[in-house]
């Protein structure tokens, strides 16, 4: 029993002692903690205060987020007024922790809706995505010196990941028919994928959710939607439907997917991580833009192979019924 005692014993000290000797991370959000897991790998813990599926423009912190954060070594925050309620967050915690703005170096997209507003959407484009990995390398560093090397070996060998996706993004959306290349989203996210990618874009609701949509923002999208020969617009994974699911109704075109933007996936998802979530956006785009034209014309094949049989059908009943005919006339 003694012997039970003393293992449970040594194997929870070890186990404190493992947990203690990492670095806490926290990322205001899933993508970012993501991000973290990659180039931290085994020396950190890395944790996400909005969970999975969240939406992090209108997050209410709970008080266990204020414990979280005041232990962390490492805060990782997006800023240009993506996780407004972080500040006061900070603030009430206590926290010793460094924080680090991981757009620190990316160019931002002015919100064309509010003038005075940044569009926080920066990872949307890859090669933004490769400034948050250095800013979050050199964040580890500072705060886990003795390891900067290992932080920057695996920061580069995840940027060369996230490079290869931004050219299989670049190289996918062009083969989309430009007159087609429209992307139509329930909330503006899409501003730095659609400026890095070539493709134009339209959402009902502005860069955050936290205003509702107006009926000029509708009446907006549905002419967009009529004028261009879009086949296909996008929900979101984070935001209700309904609207978006309405509007698609109402002027005959499908729902293209579901795509990600302020939250990865969870862990049974196709977007489970920040690179497949870009790349599966892509694939659902691609497709949904494209599809249409290949599937009229599957459509079109169909119907003659199902003519053809039709007749050949009939041609046979015909020449049954002139034998038949035929055979009575002889007796
Ligand atoms: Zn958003």
């Amino acid at each position: 029993m003694t012997k039970y005692i003393l293992t449970s014993l040594i194997c929870f000290t070890a186990l404190i002692g493992y947990s203690q000797d990492k670095i806490k991370v926290v990322s205001s959000a899933s993508i970012f903690q993501d991000m973290a897991k990659n180039i931290g790998g085994d020396k950190i813990i890395s944790e996400s205060i909005v969970p999975i599926g969240g939406d992090p423009h209108t997050y209410t912190p709970k008080p266990s987020d204020v414990e979280l954060v005041s232990n962390a070594d490492l805060i990782l925050i997006n800023g240009l007024t993506f996780e407004g309620w972080i500040t006061e967050l900070i603030e009430n915690s206590g926290t010793k922790a460094k924080v680090v703005l991981i757009t620190e170096g990316v160019e931002p997209i002015t919100s064309q809706k509010y003038h005075n507003a940044s569009d926080p959407h920066a990872w949307m484009d890859a090669s933004n995505g490769v400034k948050y990995v250095y800013n979050i390398s050199a964040g580890l560093a500072a705060v886990d010196p003795e390891n900067a090397l290992f932080y920057a070996d695996n920061g580069a060998k995840y940027n060369s990941e996230i490079k290869n996706a931004h050219n299989y993004i670049k190289k996918q959306i062009a083969t989309i028919p430009v007159e087609q290349r429209v992307l139509i989203t329930s909330h503006d996210a899409f501003q730095y994928y659609g400026r890095a990618y070539d493709i134009t874009l339209n959402a009902i609701m502005g860069i955050s959710t936290e205003s509702e949509a107006q009926s000029k923002d509708v009446k907006r999208v549905v002419n967009a939607i009529k004028t261009s020969k879009i086949p296909a617009v996008f929900i979101e994974s984070t935001i209700n439907p309904k609207m978006l699911q309405q509007i698609a109704r109402d002027t005959g075109v499908k729902i293209g997917g579901e795509l990600y933007a302020d939250s990865i996936g969870d862990k049974d998802s196709e977007a489970p991580t920040y690179i497949k979530m870009l790349t599966h956006n892509t694939d659902v785009i691609v497709n949904a833009l494209t599809g249409s034209s290949i599937e009229s014309t599957k459509i079109d094949h169909d119907d003659t192979s199902n003519n053809t049989w039709i007749y050949i059908a009939l041609g046979a009943v015909m020449i049954l019924s002139l034998l038949l005919i035929l055979f009575k006339m002889n007796k």
